[in-house]
C-alpha cells in the first residue's frame, strides 16, 4: 500500500479522538516501515545514481536492504515491541508497535512480486497475493480505486478530530495526489486511446504498464 494510506487508515482505526501526542505516534508508526525503502532509494538514485529499472529490479533486492525493509515489517518484532511496551506500562510504545502491526496487514494483502517477509526473522515466508496494490498485471486498477476510496472515508471521518493545520493540507494534498495520479496512470490512457476511436495495441499496453513506477 501507499504509504501515506498507511498513515491515514492508520490514523481513523488507531487514534484516541483529540490525543494529538497519539496520534503522531500512530502516523509515525504508520509511515515507519516504508522509511528504510525511501532511504534506500534516496541512496540508489542520488548517491550511487543507479538507472530506474536496476534500483527497483537488482539493487532492491540485496540481502541487506531485504533484511532492513523486513525487520520493519515484521509481525513478530513489532509484536514483541508490544509486549514490551505492555511490561512496563509504556503507552506509546504500544500504540507505536500496533500502528506497525496495522501496516503489516495492510501491506500483506496487496504485494505481489515485491512481497515482503512479514514474518521475519521467525520464518522467511512472503505471502505472493493475487492482488497488488499498484501493478495493472495483478488487479492493481481496482487496488489501487479501493486504497483511494479508503483513504478518502477515513480523510472525511478524521477530518474534525485533526487539529493541525498541517496535518489537515497533508491530507488533502495526499487525496488530490491520489485523485490526479489515478487519472493520470489508468484512466488517461483509455481516454486517449478512445479519441482516436481504435482499441489500445499490445504494444500500447506495454508502453502504458512500463509507465508506472512501483512507488
Ligand atoms: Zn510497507
Amino acid at each position: 500500500m501507499n504509504t501515506p494510506s498507511h498513515a491515514i487508515l492508520n490514523l481513523a482505526l488507531l487514534s484516541q479522538a483529540s490525543n494529538s501526542e497519539a496520534s503522531l505516534i500512530v502516523v509515525f508508526g504508520g509511515i515507519l516501515p516504508d522509511i528504510p525503502i525511501f532511504l534506500f532509494y534516496g541512496w540508489a538514485k542520488f548517491m550511487t545514481k543507479l538507472p530506474e529499472q536496476k534500483i527497483w529490479s537488482e539493487a532492491y533486492y540485496q540481502p541487506i536492504i531485504q533484511n532492513l525493509v523486513a525487520t520493519f515489517h515484521s509481525i513478530p518484532l513489532a509484536m514483541f515491541g508490544w509486549g514490551i511496551g505492555y511490561f512496563y506500562n509504556w503507552e506509546s510504545l504500544q500504540l507505536l508497535c500496533l500502528s506497525l502491526i496495522l501496516h503489516s496487514l495492510f501491506d500483506l494483502p496487496v504485494h505481489h512480486d515485491d512481497a515482503h517477509r512479514h514474518f521475519f526473522p521467525v520464518s522467511h515466508y512472503r505471502f505472493i497475493s493475487p492482488l497488488s496494490y499498484w501493478d495493472i498485471k495483478h488487479h492493481g486498477r481496482v487496488v489501487a480505486f479501493v486504497e483511494l476510496v479508503a483513504v478518502l472515508i477515513a480523510t472525511v471521518w478524521m477530518f474534525p478530530w485533526v487539529d493541525s493545520g498541517i496535518g489537515k493540507g497533508l491530507m488533502v494534498l495526499v487525496n488530490g495526489l491520489y485523485g490526479w495520479g489515478y487519472f493520470r496512470f489508468y484512466f488517461r490512457f483509455y481516454f486517449r486511446v478512445q479519441k482516436i476511436n481504435k482499441t489500445p495495441s499490445k504494444a500500447e499496453f506495454a508502453e502504458h504498464e512500463g509507465a508506472i513506477d512501483p512507488n
